[in-house]
């Protein structure tokens, strides 16, 4: 028998960090929303929730404070104050630092696991948001007025109908296969070998953005004196690497990063993530809008994956809540032009980010020693430039571009209106 559909505005695919900041973000509205995860919320095994540390631009710490998830998470927040951007055997360096900058940060470490559990709880107390979980989206269909989903939690089926479905389903996005969506993809025949550890020196909030021949290595500023290393080398490089024991794995990542935080003195437990760029080729299809890393994966070199999926979700929930504030009862959260608003903002940034940071890994990757003396002299240039730093410093704060509301600081919406 098939089941009866349950009927929402909006349909989430997928609880990591975007698709869970999108379900937080729309419970301020009177909108009924759904939230679909594969996997168990309670056990935080989910990719977004493992060890991983999420550097968190300027703009995504003042979104997530206006929808009152900072407070949560401040405690646990590692504020960066200098970026140290370095190539490893060649001459010159640049700093950016807060101070430079006017603010007390540029950004700040929050590991995932925090951050995850802090929008799950906040999402257990909303009673406009149904979480179905687990359970995984097996097929779509798309009707006139509504998207129709049907889901698996065990040997259980269930049918969901909502006027709008969300793609938050991560890279390998199940929605956007199953409506045909297109992807250009690169495969960097890279992985990115992650690890928190503990150096002998303080880090005092530094980042430190390494260049190497390899790749390039992130180390990054944690509570508790730890930094967290995101290491990225050629896949069989990564493959070797994670076979080595813990002191012979501190010395080849002491190796490649030098002494500028002393002798690493721990290494915690590793994990890899092979490293492609995917771009979809369109950010909405009939009653679908695509955000987080289902729509735009890029390279973590730079640390802009969530900030960007963060983005998405300030965006989309603005554009959705205006269409309520326009049309009240009889506003539709999935018509086109509530999708056309929403992928005309979005896709410029996700351009630009998705070029920058892949243009980072070929301007650093080539190794011919022509262009590494240019690209040190440009390190240096760079230093001695402000307002290019400035230009740089404000464009990976999240500050730069159009701001929504939420990236202002004000809230989604002022009363609670349209369906109520
Ligand atoms: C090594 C590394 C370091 C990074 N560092 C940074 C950083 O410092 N700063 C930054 O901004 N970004 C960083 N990123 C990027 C960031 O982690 C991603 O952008 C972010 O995790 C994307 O979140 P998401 O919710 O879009 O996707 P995901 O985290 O992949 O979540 C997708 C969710 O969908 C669920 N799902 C999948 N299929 C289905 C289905 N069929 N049915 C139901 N549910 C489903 C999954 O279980 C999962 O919970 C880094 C990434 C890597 C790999």
């Amino acid at each position: 028998m098939t089941p009866v559909a349950q009927n929402y505005d909006v349909a989430i695919v997928g609880g990591g960090l975007a698709g869970s900041a999108l379900a937080h973000a729309l419970s301020a509205t009177p909108l009924r929303i759904a939230l679909l995860e594969a996997r168990d919320p309670r056990k935080l095994e989910q990719p977004s929730f493992d060890a991983r540390a999420t550097a968190l631009a300027n703009g995504s710490q003042r979104v997530l404070d206006t929808l009152g998830i900072w407070d949560d998470v401040a405690d646990e927040a590692t504020p960066i104050t200098c970026i140290h951007v370095s190539e490893r055997g060649r001459f010159g360096a640049a700093r950016i630092l807060a101070a430079d900058e006017g603010v007390p940060a540029l950004g700040y470490l929050v590991e995932n696991r925090v951050l995850g559990e802090a929008l799950w709880r906040s999402i257990d107390r909303e009673s406009n948001v149904t979480v179905i979980a687990p359970a995984t989206l097996e097929s779509i269909e798309t009707l006139p007025d509504a998207v129709e989903f049907h889901a698996a939690s065990g040997r259980r089926a269930q049918t969901i109908r909502a006027r709008l479905a969300v793609a938050a389903d991560g890279l390998n996005s199940r929605v956007r296969a199953e409506l045909g969506i297109g992807t250009l993809e690169d495969d960097y025949a890279q992985s990115a070998v992650i690890l928190n550890c503990r150096p002998e020196v303080a880090h005092a909030g530094r980042a430190f953005e390494r260049f190497t021949p390899n790749g390039p290595i992130a180390i990054l500023p944690l509570t508790c004196g730890r930094v967290a290393a995101v290491w990225t080398l050629s896949t069989s490089d990564a493959e070797r690497v994670m076979q080595l024991d813990d002191a012979e794995f501190g010395d080849a990542l002491q190796q490649a990063f030098g002494y500028r935080l002393g002798r690493f003195l721990e290494v915690g437990r590793r994990a890899t993530y092979p490293l492609r760029r995917l771009r979809s080729t369109d950010l909405t299809g009939p009653r679908v809008a695509l955000i987080g890393s289902a729509a735009v994966n890029v390279h973590p070199v730079a640390g802009q994956g969530f900030n960007l999926a963060l983005r998405d979700v300030a965006v989309l929930a603005e554009v959705l809540s205006d269409e309520l504030l326009a049309a009240g009862r009889d506003a539709d959260s999935g018509s086109a032009s509530v999708l056309e608003r929403y992928a005309t903002w979005r896709l410029d940034d996700q351009r630009r980010v998705a070029s920058f940071t892949h243009g980072l890994i070929k301007f650093f990757g080539i190794n011919s020693m022509p262009l590494a003396v240019t690209r040190g002299v440009g390190l240096m240039a760079f230093d001695l430039l402000p307002g290019a730093k400035a230009a740089l410093a404000r464009h990976t704060m999240g500050l730069s571009g159009r701001l929504s509301r939420l990236a202002r600081g004000l809230p989604l919406v002022s009363n609670r209106s349209g369906l109520d």
